[in-house]
């Protein structure tokens, strides 16, 4: 089989990792890639917003399936575009991409439906928006409609700040994600990660992941797009894992369904566990970055295998099973993220690091500058470990990291912290 992967960050490295690894491929694409995907796979420079020119690198290519990344893509509608082609696509379309790209449209889903989320009412005005969250009082989380590469939320712990986020939303600090807004009670308790594989009908639950969005230790500054994960995450109980699944992905699925859409690809469900039960935060409609580098370190089966049969509509015979061990990856970034990241800066060391058991090094911004590995982008490295527990995970991880004579980059130094307190306990 021939694969073309899009995307070139962590996530894409790890699942081209995994997809190199499968006995059904013949040879693996990327577009764009990175230079830790040119290890796995040839890279092809495509502009993947030009759908027309990736539909013709497939067809001269025999590209049996395209496997999407990240979120742009989708909600562009490249596998609409594909599937017109008759060429086969991982991931959801257009529509059924909206579950990520328009917070109003999972919110009213989830009313109609009846999956358990927060309370809240959507505005295409700043005055009700704020008469609304005047009645409703602090804390309340302002949310822009649409993308915002994990800008668009704003948890406002008084008045004021949200009065400030709705303001700042409809004066266009967002563009036009911020055109229309959802604002939702505050709720509380431990967030997890769930991932469920969909082909349109059935949902087959992958595994569960916690990630580290603030940039500094101990959760404090600004908020990223991610600097490390862990999984399982150990507060997602066998039951609770069987409640989200029933309560919230499965309904999900069948009201994509009923509404002439189904969904095809990964639902990756943000939750908050509350006293009452898991609660859906939002959904992204595939792989997390950096989760799929902690997921792919622990599926035991063939990744190739399940993403055709979420595409071929196959799954309900099928499972997917993962290796005990903890997986751990701290992202390592350019000084200066998430503000204003440096580029350019040299990176050594990686080549020894291949050597060591039980870790692997995703690269997301990197580039190849003049024969040597350089800083291109925010976020550069994952990496990522196993253990038998996540104290060890990430001791290997860190372990990692010390070998890496990157003097431009930086890391948090206690990813997994609440994992390792669980285990000490
Ligand atoms: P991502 O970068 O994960 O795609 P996003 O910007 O699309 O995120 P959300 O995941 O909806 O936004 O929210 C970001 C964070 O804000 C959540 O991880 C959670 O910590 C917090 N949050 C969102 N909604 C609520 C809520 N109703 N109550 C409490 N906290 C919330």
């Amino acid at each position: 089989m021939n694969v073309l992967l899009v995307g070139g960050g962590g996530r894409e490295h790890a699942l081209a990792w995994a997809i190199s690894a499968s006995p059904l491929l013949t040879t693996l694409y990327c577009a764009p890639g990175n230079p830790g995907i040119a290890e796995v796979a040839t890279l092809v420079p495509l502009d993947v917003t030009d759908h027309a020119a990736v539909v013709a690198f497939c067809q001269s290519a025999k590209i049996d399936l395209v496997v999407v990344g990240p979120e742009a893509p989708l909600v562009a509608g490249l596998v609409d575009d594909l599937n017109g082609h008759a060429i086969k696509a991982f991931g959801p379309t257009r529509f059924a991409a909206r579950l990520e790209g328009s917070k109003g449209f999972t919110k009213d889903l989830c009313r109609d439906f009846g999956i358990p989320t927060a309370a809240y009412e959507r505005f295409t005005e700043a005055e009700p928006a704020k008469a609304y969250i005047r009645a409703r009082g602090a804390p309340i989380v302002i949310k822009a409609d649409g993308l915002a590469a994990g800008k668009g939320v704003v948890v406002a712990m008084t008045l004021t700040e949200a009065i400030e986020a709705v303001d700042m939303m409809f004066s266009g600090g967002l563009g036009e994600a911020g055109a229309a807004v959802v604002v939702e009670e505050f709720m509380t308790g431990e967030e997890a990660s769930f991932f469920a594989l969909c082909d349109g009908q059935t949902a087959l639950a992958l595994a569960t992941a916690q990630d580290h969005k603030q940039v500094g230790d101990g959760d404090t500054g600004p908020n990223t797009g991610g600097m490390g994960a862990y999984s399982p995450a150990a507060v997602m109980t066998p039951e609770l894992i069987e409640r989200t699944m029933a309560e919230i992905i499965k309904p999900t699925l069948a009201a994509m369904t009923a509404k002439g859409h189904p969904f095809q690809g990964v639902l990756f469900a943000g939750l908050m566990i509350t006293t009452e039960g898991p609660k859906l935060i939002e959904y992204n409609c595939r792989f997390g970055d950096p989760e799929c580098q902690v997921l792919m370190m622990r599926l035991k089966d063939d990744l190739l295998t399940l993403l055709f049969g979420a595409v071929d509509g196959q799954l309900k015979t099928m499972s997917a099973r993962w290796f005990d061990e903890m997986a751990l990856t701290v992202v390592m970034a350019a000084k200066g993220y998430p503000g204003a990241p440096e580029k350019g800066t040299v990176i050594r060391g990686l080549d020894q690091l291949k050597a060591l058991d039980g870790a692997e090094i995703f690269h997301a911004g990197t580039a190849l500058k003049d024969g040597q590995l350089v800083a291109n982008g925010g976020r550069v490295l994952n990496v990522t470990a196993v253990g038998a527990t996540v104290a060890e995970a990430q001791a290997k991880a860190y372990e990692a990291v010390d070998k890496i004579d990157w003097p431009g980059g930086f890391c948090r130094r206690d990813i997994g912290w609440r994992a390792v307190e669980r285990e000490r306990a």
